[in-house]
């Protein structure tokens, strides 16, 4: 993983407002709560979701939390390690259980707390993400990097999640996860909206063949009067079955509940055998 060297790290903070500064001291915080949690928790077997926040993580703990995390900015007598040496960043656990406090410097997390080398060096390899994701935004800062909608082309209907719009709202660059999560949000909404329009599609083809149906329904309808109303009807009572066949098939038709699409063909192939009769000329 690519870092900024300590002291380019200040220099490009030393440009920011404020208020990006208590942003990222804020979400540093956050990042690295998130990850000591969900090591400890997954340590003991815990099945934890990629966007669990730290409060829904500690409540699979009882032991230890990390309650604080501080860059002091620079190494301060103010912060200590547990072997008394100075610090500028400075990690705070707790106890749950016992309400028992340690604070120590990175290196020393191993002594200080007793955790096994695995945990320990899980728990640093998290830190470490949140740190490389502080650099990705200052050497942003440092090379003039501009968020722009137009780059990930995002549909102005998308709904940015809360923590990046937050991170957007103090006019900081996005780090590469941030990217990541936007570019995989725009491709579901646009896999959404493919399915969305195929399926309205299927719907509008469904009612064009309906109508189609019905069409000819009708036209049936129609033919089967006048073969009724034929003067020559009369003369062949043979036909009139078939002529009941279709009135019965018509009232079925009418009422529904019945596979309309056969009915049809059975009624089509009736009417068929009566034009070919006298009642059809
Ligand atoms: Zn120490």
């Amino acid at each position: 993983m690519f870092h900024l060297p300590p002291d380019e790290r200040d220099l490009i903070r030393s440009e920011l407002t404020a208020e990006q500064l208590a942003y990222l001291a804020e979400t540093m915080a956050r990042g690295k709560r998130t990850a000591f949690a969900r090591v400890m928790a997954e340590a003991k077997g815990a099945d934890i979701s990629n966007d669990a926040s730290y409060e829904e993580i500690e409540a699979h703990l009882s032991e230890w939390v990390l309650d604080q995390y501080i860059d002091a900015g620079h190494v301060s007598s103010e912060h200590r390690c547990e072997c008394g040496r100075s610090l500028r960043h400075q990690y705070i656990v707790i106890q749950k259980s016992t309400g028992e406090i340690r604070s120590f410097g990175i290196t020393h997390l191993q002594e200080h707390t007793g955790f096994d080398a695995t945990i320990v060096s899980l728990i640093k390899k998290g830190f470490e993400a949140i740190d490389y994701e502080l650099d990705q935004v200052l050497s942003k800062v440092r090379d003039g990097w501009k968020y722009d909608r137009e780059f990930l082309n995002l549909p102005p209907e998308l709904e940015v999640p809360s923590d990046i719009k937050r991170h957007m709202a103090v006019g900081l660059p996005l780090h590469d996860g941030f990217i990541r999560r936007l570019k995989a949000l725009k491709r579901d909404y646009e896999q959404d909206m493919v399915q969305k329009r195929r399926e309205e599609q299927a719907r509008q083809r469904e009612k064009a063949a309906g109508m189609e149906l019905m069409n000819k329904f009708h036209r049936m309808v129609e033919q089967l009067e006048q073969y009724k109303s034929s003067p020559r009807r009369e003369l062949y009572p043979g036909l009139e079955i078939n002529l009941a066949r279709c009135d019965e098939l018509i009232r079925r038709i009418e009422d529904g509940d019945v596979d309309t699409k056969d009915c049809l063909d059975r009624l089509s192939s009736l009417l068929m055998s009566l034009s070919y009769s006298p009642l059809g000329r």
